[in-house]
């Protein structure tokens, strides 16, 4: 299928099998990608992890770095993105999507790379997520694998968990990360090597090119909009193939430092730190996979109780599915070149109003 690589990875982790199902046009055609093809997954496999990749993820499209993790929680079905390079990296794979059934019976990690998918038992419960990305990168034999890791508060199943991407937090407002705890998953490790077919790649391309030309003449900064913080960055980091380079590092030690997710740092200004201390405090949360929304201590926050799911925000639901992280929204993403490119990719007849179909069933 294009746009895609062509399996679904179905981890039974009671067995500690795999099934390797195709991804047929039809799937494609009825729920598009990101979170509506996740939730049609989570139908299909209830009380699973879906982590899914959208139609433009990891491909010319500017800002398609966003995967989706999608779970039910206390009965709300959550979603939850991760980008950087963690979607593509999926992607290209050989995954586009992967189920998580069952429990572990044991502590496990997954591994995905050229279309294997390996559960490996692990010692590594009880570490922070940075001794495990960097063990698994060690132990492996690649820096370039992308992780999605839990840490102290996803293994405790804390109402604060947070899914982490390699070292930094994720924008995993729905504590996802203690879904993954309650399935004894420490980790998902994935590196691609895969490829990614387009239907009419001139087309695809002219319509890229023209949301990325609609795109530089809009973006006029670097770094995250927060007082103070410009002053106390190193340098601006942005995620696979993004115009914006929103990710400010700042460095918090020697030869330490922590990539800012800015919804995060505003949340431990909110409770009253600086923005220095708030950067500091950020990585130790990062480190115990917590999200400082709950509060400024994050040892505190291993141990919460459980939250109050958090919808999709405006129109949030559109770029989940599409691939496209939603910060890019505030610069107008051109939505009609986007179903263009989606059309000439997938060589399949979508048009906005499909989309938007599939896209209010979120
Ligand atoms: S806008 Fe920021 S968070 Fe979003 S893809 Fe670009 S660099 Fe990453």
């Amino acid at each position: 299928m294009e746009l895609y690589t062509d399996l679904i990875a179905v981890v039974d982790l009671d067995a500690g099998e795999v099934e390797e199902v195709d991804i047929e046009e039809d799937f494609i055609e009825k729920n598009i990608g990101g979170a509506c093809a996740n939730n049609a997954l989570l139908s299909q496999y209830p009380d699973s992890v879906i982590l899914g990749t959208g139609v433009l993820t990891g491909t010319l499209f500017p800002g398609s770095a966003l995967g989706v993790v999608t779970a039910k929680k206390n009965g709300t079905v959550c979603h939850s993105a991760f980008n950087w390079f963690s979607g593509p990296e999926l992607k290209l794979s050989g995954f586009s999507f992967v189920v998580l059934k069952g429990k572990a019976e044991n502590p496990v990690y997954l591994w995905l790379h050229d279309e294997i998918a390996d559960i490996e038992s692990t010692d590594l419960w009880g570490k922070n997520t940075w001794e495990t990305t960097a063990y698994l990168r060690e132990e492996l034999g690649e820096n370039r694998i992308q992780t999605l890791v839990i840490g102290e508060g996803g293994e405790k199943k804390s109402g604060a968990a947070l899914l982490v991407n390699n070292y930094w937090g994720t924008d995993d407002r729905n504590g996802l990360a203690a879904v993954l705890g309650e399935k004894n998953v420490k980790a998902v490790a994935m590196r691609g090597m895969g490829e990614v077919e387009i239907s009419e790649p001139e087309e695809f391309i002219s319509a890229a090119e023209e949301v990325l030309t609609g795109l530089k003449s809009k973006i006029q900064k670097k770094g995250a909009p927060v007082e103070g913080l410009e002053a106390i960055t190193q340098r601006f980091d942005a995620c696979f193939n993004c115009p914006y380079a929103c990710r400010n590092f700042v460095e918090t030690g020697e030869n330490e430092g922590v990539v800012i997710f800015e919804r995060h740092l505003k949340d431990l200004m909110a409770h009253g730190l600086d923005v220095k201390k708030a950067a500091e405090t950020l990585q130790t949360c990062y480190q115990l996979g917590v999200n400082p929304k709950y509060g400024k201590d994050p040892n505190a926050l291993t141990t919460m109780g459980s939250q109050p799911a958090q919808p999709l925000e405006d129109k949030e639901g559109w770029y989940y599915t599409l691939g496209v992280c939603p910060i890019l929204d505030q610069f107008g993403i051109d939505e009609e070149a986007a179903v263009r490119a989606i059309t000439a990719g997938t060589g399949l007849e979508i048009s906005a109003d499909t989309l938007d179909d599939i896209v209010s069933r979120l």
